[in-house]
């Protein structure tokens, strides 16, 4: 069967400061930010792609974001209402640990949760500005410490299953990485935050691709530019909400 990739709605951040989405661009704009969990099926088993936030109470709480998820967004509904049982996930793939797009991961009990070496390290460690980010704060444990012992790093590129495969993209975080899959009809790299919104990839007059506003490093974010130009992918932005009406790339 071919492989397919399918976006879950399990949540919408409103009316973010669209600087956080584009690099110097868009500071009297905002925009929605889509939380959003994808499905890798026709496979051996279903592969889960970044896992979300936790619940709106802990958005609010830990993070200061209104976060809405109505009951069909609710994490176990979205996998139910597409057919699919959590325990017979294997592998849950975090693009990085921001608190965003990890914070479900212990949904998946028989998962082994694939990162990139460099991206454990980083969060153990982070800059001082990306102390909320990863949840290294007083009395709290990390969004990331959950299915901790489920933990396995890679490092760099890696072909996981056939079909699917990690590349390493740093920038916006030292170990962020994507996701290459090959379905029937395209091939497709599930970006993380490395390409947040189209705008990040559609460019503008001055850039051809706008790093997001949080990053560690801009000259490692445009070296990963380069690097998905040389993959031939379609990309799959990570928080936008025109990939949840796309739905289902095939
Ligand atoms: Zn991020």
């Amino acid at each position: 069967m071919a492989l397919r990739i399918q976006a879950l709605h399990v949540g919408t951040m409103p009316d973010h400061p669209k600087t956080a989405v584009t690099f110097g661009r868009g500071h009297r704009e905002t925009v929605d930010i889509a939380i959003i969990m994808f499905l890798i099926t026709g496979g051996e088993h279903p592969v889960i792609v970044d896992t979300g936030t936790g619940t709106p109470a802990q958005t609010e709480s830990l993070h200061g974001f209104p976060l809405i998820r109505t009951p069909e967004q609710e994490p176990l509904a979205a996998l139910a209402a597409v057919g699919v049982d959590p325990a017979d996930v294997k592998t849950v793939i975090n693009t990085h640990l921001h608190w965003d797009h990890c914070s479900n991961n212990d949904l998946f009990p028989n998962a082994r949760i694939l990162v990139q070496e460099e991206e454990l390290r980083y969060a153990v460690d982070p800059l001082p500005t990306n102390h909320w980010t990863y949840e290294r704060r007083p009395g709290i444990e990390p969004c990331w410490m959950k299915g901790f012992d489920r933990i396995e790093t890679v490092s760099g590129d890696v072909d996981l299953f056939p079909g699917i495969r990690l590349v390493h993209l740093p920038g916006h975080s030292p170990g962020s990485q994507g996701v290459v899959v090959e379905a029937e009809n395209d091939r497709y790299l599930i970006a993380g935050d490395c390409i947040t919104y189209h705008d990040n990839w559609d460019g503008d007059e001055r850039l051809a691709h706008i790093p997001t506003g949080g990053l560690t490093n801009l000259h490692e974010f445009f070296d990963s530019f380069d690097k998905i130009e040389g993959l031939g992918c379609t990309v799959i932005p990570s928080h936008d909400p025109r990939v949840l009406e796309h739905g289902i790339f095939t």
